[in-house]
């Protein structure tokens, strides 16, 4: 493998560095063709500005790494648990896609209040983290806001499209970050704070969906279909 790709990209950065909108075409025919040094033949100037490679990108750490399933409250659908209410074989961050990574739990700080599944006679089609303070509330995973509303159920709600028809909501939020609709965000990024916010009068929590399927045209997140975040299996945090 010879050095041409390298060398293509570094005589465009250098176009780029000094302002000069020949074609990398133009800039290269001026280069001798052997080159067995990446930063050879450029100025020593310009070589001190060529940025360093970028760090391997590793998914953000500041999601919680356990969970433990509230104490005292009645828990529906509660995965299970060690004798310290310690959810066993919990996976802090998830596959939902081929290339879409979701943190399983996108709070500062919680405990677990309820599963996923029936509850009673209705589907709760996500999960709920509880704490009596008004915690950060982050974005799962990369994406873009696809959606940020007051709705009277699910209060201050914000829907993040990761692509490859994978989305996530965040309900009953006390409030929104300064992020806008159409904004790009990614994992461990503030979106708002956990709230109870809703026509009825409800515990203050997160409610988190993890959802995918084709937006709707008139539905919108509503023709999506809910899946179980502790069903998804565990992504490594590298990479
Ligand atoms: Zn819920």
């Amino acid at each position: 493998m010879n050095r041409f790709p390298t060398f293509r990209a570094l005589a465009g950065a250098v176009t780029i560095l000094a302002g000069v909108s020949a074609t990398s075409e133009a800039v290269t025919s001026g280069i001798p063709a052997q080159i067995t040094d990446e930063t050879a033949g450029v100025p020593d100037f310009l070589a001190e500005k060529l940025p360093d490679a970028p760090p391997e990108p590793t998914f953000p750490d500041v999601f919680p790494v356990s969970l433990k399933i509230c104490p005292v409250m009645h828990v529906f659908n509660r995965p299970k648990t060690d004798e310290d209410l310690v959810m066993v074989n919990y996976a802090p961050v998830v596959s939902a896609g081929e290339n879409v990574k979701l943190a399983t739990a996108p709070v500062a700080e919680g405990c677990l209040s309820s599963g996923f599944g029936m509850r009673r006679t209705r589907l709760h089609e996500g999960v709920d983290y509880f704490n009596q303070t008004a915690v950060d509330i982050y974005a799962a995973g990369n994406g873009v806001i696809k959606e940020m509303t007051y709705r009277n159920d699910f209060g201050n709600m914000i829907v993040i499209d990761h692509g490859d028809g994978v989305f996530t909501r965040y309900a009953h939020l006390e409030r929104f970050s300064g992020l806008k609709e159409g904004a790009a965000v990614e994992a461990g990024d503030v979106i708002g704070l956990m709230g109870n916010t809703s026509s009825r009068k409800i515990a203050r929590h997160l409610h988190f969906e993890v959802l995918t399927g084709e937006w709707g045209d008139e539905a919108g997140s509503f023709a999506l279909t809910p899946l179980d975040v502790f069903d998804l299996p565990a992504a490594d945090t590298e990479g």
